[in-house]
């Protein structure tokens, strides 16, 4: 699941990482009836799970306490992507001389932690090429530290070294699949601070972790982001069919991005929620469904489908493979809507490498 930045920001002051000294404001708080007693300037930020607040007016500044009531309301009130905020954090502005990008994930080919870092992060981060990549352990961090030093063109390495030994033990005790910082900030103090968080957990942990208290709860839907860079993403239904897919899309010389099983009650809300999922990988330019229906109804994932289509901006095209129960009312109603299916996997595959090669 994913964690809101105020949640994420918790688990990394916990773990000995500096972030600032915010405080939550839940969104519909009446300011006028609300003691606040700030130093400005202070950041407001909408806590909704998804990036690109800042380009989407989502983080203001703000100078003076008497626009903080007005900032904070429009806020509250302004919608980024699907997601109005619960809560607004508030923290003291930061004195920013550089913005890097500092990032942990499971490298699914070696088995270990891979880091990632660019000098250059912030909000157009996406643009950036070249990053820096490597696998690291406890016994790495300080030749690894040395490395980013040196990248971030800075001298302090000591600095580096403990925030990515720190940053590597919280990502290690909370069962995390990501730990983003973006950006790491310079202030013209010296200090490296994390100003923002994003924090995915590794949902079949929770058993582990009692204490797992959130505004996202654990997936019912057993959702693996396989390549955040990936072009093909996947939707199947049982675990054994969706790892096939996932496979058949790597074996036809493509990056799946996701392995995704939308489980036996494969319902419409279940593969909306999915296709929601989908739609915040950067590159996906084709999505495969396949489904093997037996408790799942091919006609509820074809109104899934359409919904989608009716939904959501910009869905990249599908290639939807289906069978079992219900294939004959799906198909009629895919049909009418003009949306193609095809009969196998292979034909499927086929189409998706002309669509990704063009
Ligand atoms: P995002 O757009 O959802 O990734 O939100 P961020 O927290 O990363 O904020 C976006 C940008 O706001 C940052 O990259 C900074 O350039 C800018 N910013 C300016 N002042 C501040 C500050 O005091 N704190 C934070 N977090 N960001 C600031
Ligand atoms: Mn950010």
């Amino acid at each position: 699941m994913r964690l809101l930045e105020y949640e994420a920001k918790k688990i990394l002051a916990k773990a000995g990482l500096i972030v600032p000294a915010g405080f939550i404001l839940p969104s519909d708080s009446d300011l006028s009836k609300t003691h606040v007693d700030l130093h400005y300037p202070v950041v407001v930020k909408s806590q909704v799970p998804i990036g690109g607040r800042g380009k989407a007016g989502g983080v203001q500044i703000v100078t003076h306490h008497d626009d903080l009531r007005s900032t904070c309301s429009n806020i509250a009130r302004l919608k980024i992507g699907d997601h109005l905020p619960t809560n607004l954090l508030i923290e003291p502005k930061l004195d920013i001389i550089r913005e890097h990008y500092l990032s942990l994930v499971i490298n699914r080919d070696t088995a270990l932690i891979q880091l990632i870092a660019h000098k250059n992060g912030g909000v157009e981060v996406e643009t950036n090429k070249n990053f820096y990549r490597e696998d690291i352990t406890l016994n790495t961090s300080g030749s690894v530290a040395q490395k980013i030093t040196n990248f971030f063109e800075d001298t302090d390495v000591h600095q580096l070294e403990k925030i990515i030994r720190n940053l590597f033990a919280c990502f290690v005790e909370n069962d995390m699949l990501l730990l983003e910082i973006n950006p790491l900030v310079m202030t013209t103090s010296g200090t490296y601070i994390c100003a923002d968080a994003k924090v995915e957990l590794d949902d079949a942990a929770a058993f582990r972790h009692p204490d797992w208290h959130f505004e996202d709860k654990p997936s019912e839907v057993n959702f693996v982001t396989l390549d955040q860079n990936g072009m093909v993403a996947t939707i199947a239904n049982g675990a054994g069919l969706a790892m096939a897919t996932v496979d058949a899309v790597a074996s036809a010389g493509m990056r799946p991005a996701n392995f995704l099983d939308v489980g036996g009650g494969a319902n419409k809300d279940s593969v909306l929620q999915a296709f929601k999922r989908i739609m915040e990988y950067p590159h996906i330019k084709a999505i495969v469904i396949n489904i093997f229906a037996g408790i799942t109804r091919c006609d509820e994932v074809a109104q899934a489908i359409i919904t989608a289509r009716h939904e959501i901006n910009n869905l990249p095209p599908l290639f939807i493979r289906l069978a079992g129960t219900k294939f004959e009312a799906a198909a009629t109603l895919l049909e009418q809507q003009q949306i193609p299916t095809l009969t196998t996997l292979e034909a499927c595959l086929e189409a998706v490498k002309q669509q990704v090669n063009e």
